[in-house]
């Protein structure tokens, strides 16, 4: 089971030399309404990097738990970065993973607020080495068509799609008496610090009622099997695009 941190010097040397690839997993601890856990975006990215591990040959770093959570960081329990700070962690695992000599680097991401940092990062990376970032924004590039398929209203924050995946992974942890409906409308990106309360109601933008266990198994499969897949091609040297 190639988790990175678990092994010892010798059989990481041996297990990296098995593999061009490398899991980056990317977290948020913030706000998820009062039904999730607050680790939420660290659980469900954390179980599918459990999945490689135990399937493919690629190495699992232990996961980044802290993100970018601005938005969110008036809410009680939110933990958040500032994005200077993410942008130079983020870097520097970069930058160690490739001189270990890893040609790609999966970055494996729970939380939106990381992703323009990923991108910068992986900018920064593979200028100085050989060697390929792709960003997995697993909420929204996995499992995408089952999504479509099974989710009666579209994605959100703390809504029907992750609360059903909360409740596949970890029901232990999901309050479903605490679940309600928030979903603000504007037709404009509106920022400010001090109105944060109002422009994420309780922290939700969703409708969390409409979840279930089941949907969210079939959308965790499917996201397995994805990024398995995805894996595999890059064990072959092969980028993941089409024409
Ligand atoms: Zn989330």
């Amino acid at each position: 089971m190639p988790q990175w941190s678990e092994l010892t010097q010798a059989s990481f040397e041996r297990k990296a030399r098995q593999t061009k690839v490398a899991v980056m997993v990317t977290c948020a601890v913030e706000t998820h309404g009062d039904h999730l856990p607050l680790g939420t975006d660290m659980i469900l990215p954390t179980f599918l990097a459990e999945k490689i591990a135990q399937k493919t040959k690629a190495l699992v770093l232990p996961p980044i738990p802290f993100g970018e959570s601005w938005s969110f960081d008036v809410f009680k329990g939110t933990v958040s970065l500032r994005p200077e700070t993410l942008l130079m962690v983020y870097r520097d695992v970069m930058k160690a993973v490739f001189r270990q000599g890893f040609k790609f680097i999966i970055a494996l991401n729970g939380h939106g607020g990381n992703s323009r940092l990923l991108h910068q990062a992986a900018e920064y990376s593979t200028e100085d080495h050989d060697g390929t970032v792709v960003i997995v924004n697993w909420w929204s590039d996995l499992a995408a068509s089952v999504r479509a398929e099974i989710c009666e209203t579209p994605d959100g924050h703390a809504g029907e799609d992750e609360t059903s995946e909360v409740l596949a992974v970890r029901p232990d942890l999901v309050d479903m008496k605490a679940a309600k409906s928030a979903r603000i409308r504007t037709t404009f990106r509106i920022v400010s610090a001090s109105r944060r309360e109002e422009l994420l109601p309780r922290g939700i933008y969703g409708e969390p009622q409409n979840a279930t266990a089941e949907k969210g198994r079939a959308i965790m499969e499917r996201a397995e099997k994805e990024l398995i897949e995805l894996v595999q091609q890059l064990e072959k040297g092969k980028l993941p695009i089409s024409e």
